[in-house]
């Protein structure tokens, strides 16, 4: 296709970065769907020779490992990189991310429970062949989530534009990034890692495809309600300073609040009506501690972003690496 059309960047080696953890019930049949489909596309010319699926264990507790290493020394086709420990979603990602950049043209990481339809990496290379160098994959709708998780979802989004943030509403991590761009990701050497936010401030020429999400091929969800939380603190308190301009404004409020309330006490204490004011008291008292907590807690939450950059600790600990080159009559 490159030699038909002189201004599209010619079949990258394509990388799929797929991190798995406790996926045992799951990852056969995604390799199977993966490793399909990525063989369909170097069949049609679509992807180079060399192309792989790159299988990120992040520390998993069940049988997923071993599967993993079994689907490996099968075929040739897959790889696994195997972390010391449970790093995180965003971790692993990155860890395979950072792997995969230097075998190939063009990464596209992916959930490892097929939920996220793989047939639209078909325009995942449309966009690169066009010259974009980052491709989100951007949910249509959200009919397979549970209600909560459509909830949040939503209040999520809007609270990121809210406080600043780039994030583009309804993608996940499905996304392709070319190996410039993974380049230029390496230079950031945050340790409070939120991709979804951080990708779209390094700008580059980049394109949105559609997506339809599908329910679970099989297990439940890895995303516990405290790896949610974390991720959405994350997101916050890694993009953006603005809760702590807002503490400022709100510190200025209650300073003018409290002025304005002790001139008035002290007229009322000039002219003798000296009440007994309880109610008054009391609510004044527990505002003002209330809004002090809070402001101590959104600091206290950054002082402790800043203690662990401050460590410049690794993100990730690479355990072990399967990578085979591929025979030419394994095709
Ligand atoms: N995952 C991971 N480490 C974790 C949690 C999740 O690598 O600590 C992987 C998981 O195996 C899956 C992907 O991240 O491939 C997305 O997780 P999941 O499908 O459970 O999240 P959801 O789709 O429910 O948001
Ligand atoms: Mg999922």
């Amino acid at each position: 296709m490159s030699e038909k059309d002189g201004n599209r960047r010619a079949a990258p080696v394509l990388y799929l970065v797929v991190p798995c953890y406790n996926e045992e019930e799951v990852v056969e049949r995604s390799a199977d769907v993966l490793g399909g489909k990525i063989r369909r596309l170097k069949k049609e010319g679509r992807i180079a020779e060399g192309s792989k699926v790159m299988f990120v264990n992040d520390g998993s507790r069940d049988h997923t490992l071993q599967l993993l290493h079994r689907i490996a020394s099968q075929d040739a086709l897959f790889s696994v990189v195997s972390l010391a420990g449970n790093y995180g979603h965003q971790s692993a990602i990155l860890a395979g991310m950072m792997t995969a950049r230097q075998y190939a043209d063009a990464v596209v990481t992916i959930d490892a429970d097929l939920q996220q339809d793989i047939e639209a990496l078909d325009r995942f290379l449309d966009c690169y062949g066009n010259g974009c160098e980052v491709v989100y994959g951007v949910r249509n709708d959200r009919h397979s989530d549970g209600f909560f998780k459509k909830g949040t979802a939503t209040l999520y989004y809007g609270l990121m534009h809210l406080l600043g943030s780039k994030v583009i509403t309804n993608h996940a991590d499905y996304r392709l990034m070319s190996k410039k761009a993974l380049d230029a990701l390496a230079e950031y050497q945050e340790t409070n890692l939120f991709l979804r936010g951080l990708i779209p401030t390094m700008g580059f020429a980049s394109d949105v495809v559609y997506f339809d999400v599908k329910a679970r091929e099989a297990g439940h969800s890895k995303y516990t309600l405290s790896k949610m939380m974390t991720l959405a603190m994350d997101g916050i308190t890694s993009m953006s300073v603005r809760p702590l301009r807002m503490i400022s404004a709100l510190g200025f409020i209650v300073f003018v609040f409290s002025f304005v309330m002790s001139i008035l006490s002290l007229v009322d204490w000039a002219r003798g009506n000296n009440v007994p004011g309880y109610t008054t008291t009391m609510i004044v008292s527990l505002l003002i501690g209330g809004v002090t907590l809070l402001a101590l807690g959104i600091i206290g939450e950054y002082v402790g972003k800043i203690y662990m950059e401050t460590k410049h600790r690794p993100r990730y600990i690479i355990d072990t690496l399967v990578w085979r080159e591929e025979r030419q009559e394994d095709e």
